[in-house]
């Protein structure tokens, strides 16, 4: 099936995004979280590529082994960072023998530090869109790209960064992911800066429910995304007390989920960090909704 294809049917499509294992401790615990996610019948789950190392090799073998294992649609990102058009080429190839037939097109960040100056590989690509055209001549893909809410951290302005966004679905996208984001009015608002671009994707919002204040906040300085004051506030005040902290993200997220759902929104795509207590929570919350 194809995922651009399935968010354009209708009904909203709910989906996981996953990690691909670094030792085998870690491969339990996602093949353990894998089987959780599998029993709550998901749209599909995607598997992340990691900036450089053993995680790229990894994004391959982990996509293929949910594909023959598990009932589960799958959609591979792909990140031109690093690379020759010539390995792209052959990564796409991977993914096609493997059965993987949607891919997130990514360009990536810098390895080591993400914020760091954005250097092309000699012979690779400069921006997602040339990955988007690539993948969409390699054979019959379904291609996803990367949304901004807040805007990206190397956008000139908000407004630019629309314009890129609608130029990287008019390469050929059939469907767009956001970065996750804590306010849903900057989802409405790219959503209807791309509708009035005349631009129809389809865009489906990243949630990430809240378990661990410093991790949101690393992820906050990393990406430059807001995180709204007075939820900080709300977790501060809990610091310490993991469960409390677990439930106030589960409460925010199935706020989220429910308000973007009824504004529209194609789907949720949910990034789990391989770990899925909080995010089945927030499932079952919206099923009963
Ligand atoms: P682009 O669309 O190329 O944009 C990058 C910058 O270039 C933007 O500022 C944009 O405005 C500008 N730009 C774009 N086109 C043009 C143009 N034609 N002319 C001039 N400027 C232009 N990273 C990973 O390493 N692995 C992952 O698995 C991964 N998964 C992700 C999943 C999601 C849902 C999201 C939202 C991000 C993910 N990322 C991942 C992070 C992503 O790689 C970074 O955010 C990266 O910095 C931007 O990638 P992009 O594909 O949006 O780049």
């Amino acid at each position: 099936a194809k995922i651009g294809d399935l968010l354009r049917s209708g009904t909203p499509k709910f989906s996981f995004e996953l990690f691909p294992p670094r030792d085998e401790k870690a491969d339990g615990i996602l093949w353990r979280t894998i089987r959780n996610l599998e029993q709550l019948g998901p749209d599909f789950v995607s598997v992340t590529y990691g900036a450089g190392g053993l995680t790229r090799e990894k994004t391959v073998e982990t996509t293929e082994l949910i594909n023959a294992e598990t009932t589960m649609l799958t959609m591979a990102h792909c990140t031109a960072v690093d690379h020759t058009v010539g390995e792209l080429r052959n990564l796409i190839g991977h993914f096609a023998n493997v059965g993987v037939r949607n891919i997130l097109a990514l360009r990536g960040d810098p390895p080591g530090d993400p914020r760091a100056e954005w250097i092309e590989h000699p012979g690779g690509m400069r921006y997602a869109y040339e990955l988007v055209e690539l993948i969409k001549s390699s054979g019959d893909f379904s291609v996803g790209v990367a949304a901004f809410p807040e805007g990206h951290p190397r956008d000139a302005d908000w407004e630019t960064g629309v314009r890129h966004f609608v130029a990287k679905c008019r390469a050929g996208a059939d469907f767009a992911i956001t970065q996750i984001f804590y306010r849903v009015e900057d989802y409405l608002r790219l959503r209807d800066a791309v509708v009035a671009a005349g631009c129809d994707i389809p865009i489906v919002p990243g949630i990430m429910p809240v378990t661990n204040i410093k991790q949101i906040e690393r992820f906050a300085v990393l990406t430059g995304m807001a995180f709204p004051a007075a939820l900080a506030e709300r977790l501060r005040a809990v610091e310490g007390d993991r469960d409390a902290i677990r439930d106030i993200g589960v409460e925010v997220a199935t706020d989220m989920g429910e308000r973007l759902l009824a504004e529209g929104a194609p789907g949720l795509h949910f990034t789990t960090l391989n770990h899925s207590r909080s995010t089945r929570r927030v499932w079952q919350n919206l099923r009963k909704s």
